[in-house]
């Protein structure tokens, strides 16, 4: 079992933004910006481009209404998406607000993100998703 998928099953705390009954999206712990966001499968699959079309193509919908309420939520021009997945074995993508390209380094990374902030910011974007 993967840390999403334990973290989807509820077993480890996360800071949720949205779900149905095939994709999951909560803030990355480790955000490069405020309101870095993750969408993963429930369905455990390393690599995305091994996630079957129809499922990828709902996941990317998903994902599109993810973007949509962070940019409500969130100052920003255009939401950001990348797909990196080195690190967990368990397809997610990456949803990033930026105001300027360099909002998404991933080489450069929020220090100890204040849990309060990433508990209202979480809460804000659920609450503008549609
Ligand atoms: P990568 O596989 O390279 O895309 O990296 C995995 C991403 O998952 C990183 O951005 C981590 O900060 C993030 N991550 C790892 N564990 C957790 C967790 N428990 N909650 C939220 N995000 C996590």
């Amino acid at each position: 079992m993967t840390i999403f998928s334990r973290i989807i099953a509820g077993e480890i705390p996360c800071y949720k933004v949205a779900e149905n009954d095939k994709f999951f999206a909560f803030l990355d712990i480790n955000p490069v910006n405020w309101g870095h966001t993750l969408v993963v499968p429930k369905k455990e699959e390393d690599y995305i481009f091994d996630i079957a079309d129809e499922d990828l193509a709902e996941m990317m919908v998903f994902a599109k209404k993810v973007a949509k309420g962070i940019k409500k939520a969130l100052p920003c021009r255009k939401v950001g998406v990348t797909v990196l997945g080195l690190e967990v074995p368990h397809a997610h993508i990456h949803l990033v607000p930026l105001q300027k390209e360099g909002d998404m380094d991933f080489k450069s990374k929020i220090d100890n993100p204040d849990a309060e902030k990433m508990k209202e910011i979480a809460e804000a974007i659920a609450s503008n998703i549609e």
